[in-house]
């Protein structure tokens, strides 16, 4: 198992990822990785059955997973979850209908300022801001998608609407309760103080490996998981080629990948 290599956070066309779930295990093939997970936004819907049967025939293990998007103290926060039991996971299903409600709201702003999109435009199952930002390049709303976020979806930018979210306790015990395993996703992305305040909550892992993140980087969160008694998780966040992230960028060894499905 020594050469056993699991990256545990990528996306599909399931939520904001460009690729379709059975490319992702093509590629993951092409990676030499042996073990994956899909953590779509907010969905598990990439998880069909013949997605576990090409991952049996192309000799990778997979494991259910989800980046369910939650808040606290008015700040976004990430939560990975794995080996939910897919029959259980109802609570995507409540999120989803609040995302949609979310969109909603954006799409009024939007149209608003002149920069109208239909609903029905917004063809996926789980719809995010990029959906939205690419939609409004190819109006020539915006010339990219940086501008788009950077003039109006961004955080607290004149077209977002940031919707009801669920606090990280809560989605923490959603996740207990469909038998997953729950880990804090990229937590570099937060400032120490508030990193503080989210490693009280019962998670049980925390994401240290992520992208090309440094190894400097990769230390203060190390030392997070040791003296929690965390599992130390990572991923690439692979969300397709336009990206410059290749799946299997991170990755953990057997040992960790098991731990989440036991
Ligand atoms: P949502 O979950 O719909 O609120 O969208 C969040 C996603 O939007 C994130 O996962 C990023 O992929 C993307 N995103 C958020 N902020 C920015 C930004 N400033 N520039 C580009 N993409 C962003
Ligand atoms: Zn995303
Ligand atoms: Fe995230
Ligand atoms: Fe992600």
């Amino acid at each position: 198992m020594d050469d056993f290599r699991a990256d545990l956070h990528c996306h599909s066309t399931c939520s904001d990822g460009s690729d379709e779930p059975e490319e992702l295990l093509h590629l993951a093939k092409k990676a030499y990785l042996k073990g994956l997970s899909i953590t779509d936004h907010d969905t598990m819907a990439a998880y069909s059955p013949k997605l576990f049967a090409l991952a049996d025939e192309l000799g990778i293990q997979l494991i259910t997973g989800v980046e369910v998007s939650s808040e606290l103290e008015g700040l976004p926060v990430h939560i990975l979850g794995y080996g939910l039991d897919l029959n259980a996971a109802s609570f995507l299903t409540k999120i989803q209908d609040l995302r949609i409600e979310r969109n909603r709201a954006i799409l009024k702003k939007l149209s608003e300022k002149k920069m109208p999109i239909d609903e029905k435009e917004l063809n996926f199952p789980v719809v995010g801001r990029p959906h939205i930002a690419s939609l409004m390049v190819k109006k020539g709303y915006v010339s990219s998608i940086s501008e788009a976020f950077s003039k109006f979806l961004k955080d607290g930018a004149s077209c977002y609407a940031k919707g009801f979210k669920y606090q990280p306790n809560e989605v923490i015990d959603f996740i207990h309760a469909a038998k997953g395993k729950a880990v804090l996703a990229h937590p570099h992305f937060y400032k120490r103080s508030f990193l503080n305040r989210l490693i009280k909550f019962s998670f049980d892992g925390i994401e240290c490996y992520y992208g090309n993140l440094l190894k400097a980087q990769e230390a203060p969160i190390l030392q997070v998981a040791k003296e929690k008694g965390w599992l130390a998780t990572g991923g690439s966040d692979y969300h397709g080629k336009t990206r410059n992230i290749s799946l299997g960028s991170s990755w953990v060894n057997f040992e960790i990948f098991t731990a989440l499905t036991s």
